[in-house]
């Protein structure tokens, strides 16, 4: 970042599903929408920032396929997921917010032949956010009015299973016991911002524990505050994003 090509290019900051981005949508002026491959993407500015909002659908090949329309169709120069996950480690909490500082597909295993979790042929099974942006959207959420859990950053993994029992958390926590949150999409916008060098972050509200309970939390909390969290949060993040 920093010349005056990257400086025009659009933020995009996605999200799995309506109920996750709906307030920022609703603040996106003058919008410009685009439909490719079935999704819609909406073009325009968010305070002051040229912006491109999209919906992925919910998995690992939907927010793999919208961040590679992302950066090859709409130019955009970093990407945002933004939404909800369950929370795995025994810190984190319904309403807290987790920042990623790397992620990682915990359904990924090309064993014997491969490390387990390792991506064939990347050498790489942990694929790093940007550091600055990891820093400058949890440094938001803490000041932010709207959370009232707390913060955390650190490993967040991904997978296509909505880890919704106590056996299945468990499993995950003693494999990736640094695992703070799990969702769907993460890791796999992580691998194609990787692929195309570009910078990226992940921020999620914790909408369950990933135990026996988990769809009922989920469905009450994506209802109720997913999106005024993202408002909140990627709103001030994104205010502050004019300086740099
Ligand atoms: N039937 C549900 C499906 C939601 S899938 C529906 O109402 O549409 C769960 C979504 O929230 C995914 O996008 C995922 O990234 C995130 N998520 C929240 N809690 C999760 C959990 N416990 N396990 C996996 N993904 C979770």
């Amino acid at each position: 970042m920093g010349t005056a090509a990257s400086i025009a290019a659009p933020i995009a900051i996605v999200s799995a599903m309506h109920a996750e981005l709906r307030a920022l949508l609703a603040l996106i002026e003058p919008v410009e929408r685009v439909e490719v491959a079935g999704r819609q993407f909406h073009v325009g500015l968010l305070h002051g920032r040229a912006v491109v909002l999209a919906l992925s659908g919910i998995g690992k090949v939907a927010a793999a396929a919208t961040a590679t329309l992302l950066v090859d169709r709409f130019a955009a120069g970093e990407l945002l997921f933004t939404g909800v996950a369950g929370g795995l480690h025994p810190d984190v909490a319904v309403g807290d917010v987790v920042v990623a500082r790397s992620l990682l597909q915990h359904d990924m295993d090309a064993s014997p032949l491969f490390p387990r979790y390792e991506v064939p042929l990347t050498g790489r099974s942990r694929f790093d956010a940007h550091a600055e942006r990891a820093t400058s959207l949890a440094q938001a959420a803490r000041r932010c009015a709207a959370v009232h859990g707390r913060v955390h950053e650190g490993l967040i993994v991904s997978g296509d299973r909505f880890v919704s029992s106590a056996g299945e958390s468990a499993a995950l926590r003693s494999a990736l016991p640094d695992a703070l949150a799990v969702e769907m999409e993460g890791a796999a916008v992580a691998q194609v911002c990787s692929d195309f060098e570009r910078p990226f972050a992940v921020l999620r509200s914790i909408s369950d524990r990933a135990d026996d309970t988990a769809h009922v939390d989920f469905t009450q909390f994506v209802a109720e505050v997913a999106s005024v969290h993202t408002r909140a949060i990627v709103g001030a993040w994104l205010a502050g994003t004019i300086d740099r």
